[in-house]
């Protein structure tokens, strides 16, 4: 383990152009900080990550690198999403650093935490996961949303480290373990305690976005899980079973009970209830379909093999052009 590490903190960014501004400077501070402080080499970056923004993002990205040589950027080819960003910026630093901390661009997440997590790195810690001590600053929606996300796949077989985000340190080493993991459905915060190594945890308060807007509402929030319990668990197509069982089970009953009646001579004409029955077990059949369904497209998204993340644009790309 080199005494003082190369560190590469990987900021995803998709349309943030009012918040870039403002937390660029903040993660400048932070690497200047923790390199006189004597933690990480002289040879430290701030990497963003333009997810195929619509807005001056990358124009903002590019002016920044041009200003400053510890500013780095590289552009997706098209907007691919949060996870694939985190991802391409993981694998493009991997080699260039001992350390990478992934981070939100938006201010939310606290950088003073990177002192506690490289403190750990050094301590012999290979990948140190950002929990969030309180949610107070959310809106109690999201609050609520987030936890019932976390408790929800924590019940379907899906374990992943309570209230931490995307916010973490992983040492090169275990990326390159990581970069063997060649699923295309992308479920990081899932993944990446799978790869192993010695881990820790730091804890931070969690502030509210200094500029712009979410891109979490709660629509890719559900997306988000449903990828996350399909790619991480097959407890659902479990639970289909034992649910199947159990309504063969009460339909076993019926039927008898169908039976007697029918031979005690006392049938009814049982429409209410036949249609009943019918509209529901047809509903359950539907979900049951649905579910079985989300993993076979997953199946044949990963048959596929297309590439997680295409690279445009890098910023020292530019440099030797001009
Ligand atoms: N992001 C991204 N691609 C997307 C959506 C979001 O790279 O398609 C980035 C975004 O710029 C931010 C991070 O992912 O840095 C988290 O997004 P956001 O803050 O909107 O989510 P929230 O914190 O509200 O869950
Ligand atoms: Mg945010």
């Amino acid at each position: 383990m080199p005494e003082r590490p190369t560190l590469y903190i990987v900021i995803p960014c998709y349309n943030e152009q009012e918040v870039l501004p403002i937390t660029a400077p903040q993660f400048r501070d932070k690497l200047r900080q923790l390199e006189e402080a004597g933690k990480i080499s002289g040879e430290s970056r701030v990497l963003f990550v333009n997810d195929g923004s619509r807005d001056r993002t990358w124009a903002i990205i590019e002016e920044l690198a041009a200003s400053d040589p510890h500013f780095l950027g590289i552009s997706q080819s098209r907007n691919r999403g949060h996870q694939n960003a985190v991802l391409a910026g993981l694998m493009e630093a991997k080699d260039r650093c001992d350390i990478t901390i992934s981070i939100d661009c938006d201010g939310q997440d606290d950088i003073n935490a990177m002192d506690a997590m490289v403190d750990a790195y050094l301590d012999g810690c290979e990948v140190v996961y950002g929990v969030r001590s309180s949610r107070e600053t959310d809106t109690f929606f999201k609050r609520f949303t987030a936890q019932s996300f976390y408790k929800f796949l924590a019940a379907m077989g899906a374990e992943v480290v309570y209230n931490h985000a995307d916010y973490r340190l992983i040492s090169s080493r275990v990326l390159r373990e990581f970069a063997n993991f060649r699923e295309v459905n992308l479920f990081l915060r899932g993944l990446v305690p799978l790869v192993g190594f010695k881990s820790t945890s730091v804890s931070y308060a969690r502030a509210e976005r200094l500029a712009g807007e979410s891109h979490y509402p709660l629509k890719k929030m559900i997306a988000l899980a449903v990828d996350g319990i399909t790619s991480l668990s097959v407890k659902p197509l479990r639970l289909i079973m034992g649910f199947g069982l159990m309504v063969a089970f009460i339909s076993f009953i019926g039927c008898l009970w169908a039976l007697i009646t029918a031979l005690c001579g006392r049938a009814v004409a049982g429409w209410a209830s036949m249609t009943c029955i019918v509209c529901f077990v047809s509903g359950v059949q539907l979900i049951c379909l649905g579910i079985i369904g989300e993993y076979i497209g997953k199946i044949y998204m990963e048959t596929k093999q297309r590439p997680r993340y295409i690279i445009s644009e890098r910023t020292w790309e530019n440099d030797t052009k001009s």
